[in-house]
């Protein structure tokens, strides 16, 4: 596990909490603290889930504790083993580690069975055969309570009627085992909720040995409970369930008794989070995968070039606090452009090139250039570049007639410096027939080997990326943009599909990158000196025939509120 001191967890209100049930007196006096991460395999993790996660595992790890990975899989539609696989990778990517405690809440149906039986025989529980339309007409209102005309059957008919549903006597949505609380309560979770539904249908793990299943606010508090989890962190749409979470572990012979707290769930803008919608985007191919690096998965900005250091950062930035606020996006980009700020190797890469001629370079000869990998690591070594007669450079550094403040090459005399060569002055340009510039040309001073000129004089043009034609390896560069141009697709009355941004990838070909590049394998990334942050894609990119993804530009979009 990752040990940074920037990996600590700052205090949040859930340690508050913690540290009272811990103390002496408290309710978990002297026990180890115990969390637990609970995905519903039914899709791909995603960046609200690092927080989750970061909560779960940063939690325990901040109390020397311990975090179960559990797989939710208390409902048997749409569940795959090839999110459980995904999952397991995802988490460890992040750094977190569950150890051997991995679980399926399915493995434990048989207890869930029981506790609930144990209900029917206190008294507790009664099956209703109200239909789900008939139970949601007669659940009341603020003013009258619900009703149901089976809650006081015998316990003896109830017992019979649950063997009997689980037996598979009875078509689904026929009956219901419900909890017998208050059905006058306040709190709508509180009004006699459902325990189980009858479902035939098969599950991933269990086959089809059930055929009914338990609801999820019956079965996560016996989850937690078996696991002996002391404190279930989950988001806040769950604090109205939270009486019923404590009714069911009070009310069953349960081996512990956790409790939940709740905090905020991360909302990201210009971007989805919602699992269907994120599967609607896959399915309907509006991206390439679960891992298309505009996805915000976590396999997805992986594949991007995010970093496990910089999705944990962010998600220590971000803070846990117990109201939901939606995060910039541009804060995301933020952290991960500091990660790669200090981590990743300079290298020059031209992305729409055109050729630069210097003239009075000798023909047939090349010369090497030592780059270092990074201006602030020395310990990270450098490497060499060839510089020869033939060169490219961003046809963007090129501008025949110049604008006001142009200060790259132009036929206007402006001296400029090839990164860690030369000093070149612009001579001219060669145009084909339609006007289009097809050759730069430019002089360079021999006597300013590694761009500063022997007599100290001022260079007032930019020092501009090149690349030397002779060595250069060709790649595909690909340039994302936000998937969603609406900064809330999200939004209730939206269709967020429309919202879709028209640009959000934009695919250049024929880039000419230095030649170290070409030895790159993912999940490296490097620092295209003036351009951004780029790293190998992982499934596209083979030797020969390189694709790289822009992670994050360099200019910071980030403005921090004052
Ligand atoms: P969806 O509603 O999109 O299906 P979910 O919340 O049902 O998502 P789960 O697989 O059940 O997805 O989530 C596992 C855990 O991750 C839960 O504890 C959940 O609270 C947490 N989680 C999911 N989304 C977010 C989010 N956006 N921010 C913080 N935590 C989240
Ligand atoms: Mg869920």
């Amino acid at each position: 596990m990752a040990e940074k001191s920037s990996d600590v967890m700052n205090r949040n209100f859930i340690h508050d909490f913690i540290d009272e049930d811990i103390a002496q007196g408290g309710r978990y006096e002297g026990m180890r603290v115990h969390t637990r991460f609970p995905p519903e395999p039914n899709g791909y993790l995603h960046i609200g889930h690092a927080k989750a996660i970061y909560v779960d595992f940063g939690t325990a790890q901040k109390y020397h504790g311990l975090c179960n990975l559990r797989m939710d899989d208390t409902n048997p539609t749409k569940e795959d083993v090839e999110f459980v696989d995904a999952i397991e990778e995802d988490i460890k990517w992040l750094g977190y580690d569950w150890e051997d405690r991995f679980y399926y809440a399915s493995d434990y149906f048989d207890q869930m069975y029981d506790y609930a039986v144990e209900l029917i025989k206190a008294g507790k529980a009664y099956v209703c055969q109200l239909t789900a339309e008939e139970m949601s007409a007669n659940r009341g209102d603020i003013d009258h309570p619900a009703t149901s005309p089976w809650r006081d059957r015998p316990i003896e008919e109830s017992l019979d009627l649950f063997a009997r549903m689980k037996a598979g006597e009875f078509p689904d949505g026929s009956m219901t085992l419900r909890a017998k609380i208050d059905l006058a309560s306040g709190n709508f979770n509180m009004r006699d909720p459902a325990l189980y539904r009858i479902k035939h249908q098969s599950h991933h793990r269990t086959g089809d040995k059930w055929c009914i299943y338990p609801m999820y606010d019956f079965a996560h508090p016996i989850e937690d409970a078996i696991e002996g989890i002391t404190h279930s962190l989950c988001t806040l749409e769950f604090e109205s369930h939270r009486p019923l979470y404590d009714w069911v572990i009070d009310n069953i012979s349960c081996p512990a008794k956790p409790r939940q707290i709740e905090f905020a769930r991360l909302g990201i803008n210009y971007t989805v989070m919602s699992k269907r919608k994120l599967r609607q985007l896959v399915e309907e191919n509006f991206v390439s995968g679960w891992d298309d690096p505009r996805m915000p998965t976590l396999c997805g900005l992986r594949r991007r070039g995010y970093t496990p250091e910089a999705i944990r950062s962010f998600s220590e930035q971000i803070g846990v606090a117990k109201a939901d606020s939606t995060v910039d996006f541009f804060f995301l980009e933020h952290c991960l452009r500091s990660n790669l700020d200090d981590t990743a190797c300079r290298a020059m890469a031209v992305l729409r090139p055109v050729k630069l001629t210097i003239t009075n370079y000798p023909e047939g000869q090349s010369e090497l250039f030592e780059i270092e990998n990074h201006p602030k690591h020395p310990e990270m070594g450098s490497h060499t570049v060839s510089f020869s007669r033939n060169l490219f450079i961003e046809a963007g550094d090129f501008m025949e007639e110049p604008i006001k403040k142009y200060k790259r090459l132009s036929p206007n005399g402006l001296e400029c410096r090839l990164k860690g060569a030369y000093i070149i002055k612009c001579t001219g340009c060669i145009k084909d027939e339609a006007g289009n510039v097809v050759e730069v040309l430019a002089e360079y001073d021999p006597n300013s080997r590694g761009g500063d000129p022997a007599d100290g004089r001022k260079i007032k043009g930019a020092a501009i990326h090149w690349v030397d034609a002779a060595t250069a390896v060709d790649a595909e560069v690909r340039l994302y943009d936000n998937l969603f141009s609406d900064p809330s697709p999200d939004a209730a009355g939206k269709n967020f599909l429309e919202a879709l941004n028209p640009n959000s990838l934009e695919v250049l070909r024929g880039c000419k990158l230095e030649a170290m590049l070409g030895q790159a394998k993912a999940p490296a990334s490097f620092q295209f000196m003036r351009t951004g942050y780029f790293c190998v894609d992982s499934v596209d990119s083979a030797p020969g025939a390189l694709v790289f993804n822009r992670s994050v530009s360099l200019k910071d979009s980030f403005k921090p509120k004052k």
